[in-house]
């Protein structure tokens, strides 16, 4: 069996397994918090590859980020990330060939290869947390784009200006179906400036009718966005993933999507290649690209 060194890098942490060529992580997937400045980053990085370069055939990484067409370098949306990320050289990290690729991205290649998407040539995964992330797959490929950055879920839900983006600009999707996003509609809602999403659920779960409408407000907005990426892409099916996604009826959102598509019915299904995904997904994108 062939190993592969995974990677995920994220904002807060670092995490890393060897996995095989069908996607089966091989040891405990290890965690490390993620420095605060890229020279530490890239000499972490360093160290991780060091100690398992003599049994791995490449290192695949799954980066917060949006990566080039070339799969080598970080090329925008790093904001979660040290000042510098984008100048690390990944393929100068080890003798072994290095594969680069959005984490996002890489989720969503997970599921199409052994999760809920699976055998489904045309999907969408979109990750529900914090922010918003995509992954589009047509035909049995990553939609990348001209500069390998398709699939940013920044398009407009609203002309009302009264969400400023976390891309500077208005009204996105993301300002909506976002963990934030639930936390502004509870903020309107609810009027508590300091509600937490957390509070929310739990409010919600105890009966408190203004965070049940905040969480359907924002179920709503999501299947809107929905709706418009199925007329689009004619996809056959949407995968949800994120630390939110457990908080959304996928039945109810089906429902919704395809009494309005102008295509034919899409499928709406919860995601099921797991937590690591990510470096999952890098390691099965890898083995198909380098
Ligand atoms: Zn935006």
């Amino acid at each position: 069996m062939n190993f592969a060194l995974g990677i995920d890098i994220g904002g807060t942490k670092i995490s890393y397994a060897l996995i095989d060529n069908n996607g089966f992580i091989k040891n405990d997937v290890q965690k490390v918090s993620t420095p605060k400045t890229a020279r530490e980053i890239e000499s972490m990085l360093k160290n991780i590859i060091l100690k398992y370069e003599n049994q791995i055939e490449f290192i695949a990484i799954a980066t917060a980020g949006t990566v080039n067409n070339e799969n080598d370098k970080v090329i925008g949306s790093t904001a979660n990330l040290p000042i510098g990320y984008k100048d690390i050289d990944f393929l100068s990290l080890s003798e072994k060939k290095v594969f680069v690729e959005n984490d996002a991205n890489c989720a969503a290649w997970a599921e199409y290869k052994i999760g809920a998407s699976i055998n489904c040539k045309n999907s969408i995964m979109l990750t529900l947390g914090t922010g918003v992330g995509g992954g589009i797959i047509i035909n049995g490929k990553l939609l990348k784009g001209k500069s390998g950055g398709a699939g940013e879920m920044h398009f407009l839900m609203s002309r009302n200006k009264s969400r400023r983006c976390t891309c500077g600009a208005w009204d996105c999707f993301e300002a909506y179906a976002s963990g934030n996003g639930l936390r502004q509609t509870a903020v309107e809602i609810c009027k508590d400036e300091n509600i937490t999403t957390y509070d929310i659920i739990e409010r919600a779960n105890n009966g408190d009718v203004d965070c049940q409408k905040s969480l359907e407000v924002w179920q709503n907005d999501i299947a809107l966005g929905i709706l418009g990426l199925a007329n689009l892409f004619d996809p056959d099916c949407f995968v949800l993933s994120g630390s939110m996604e457990k908080f959304v009826d996928v039945e109810k959102i089906e429902k919704f999507v395809n009494s309005f598509v102008l295509t034919s019915p899409t499928k709406v299904y919860h995601a099921k290649a797991g937590n690591y995904s990510g470096m999952i997904g890098a390691v099965l994108l890898g083995n198909e690209l380098i």
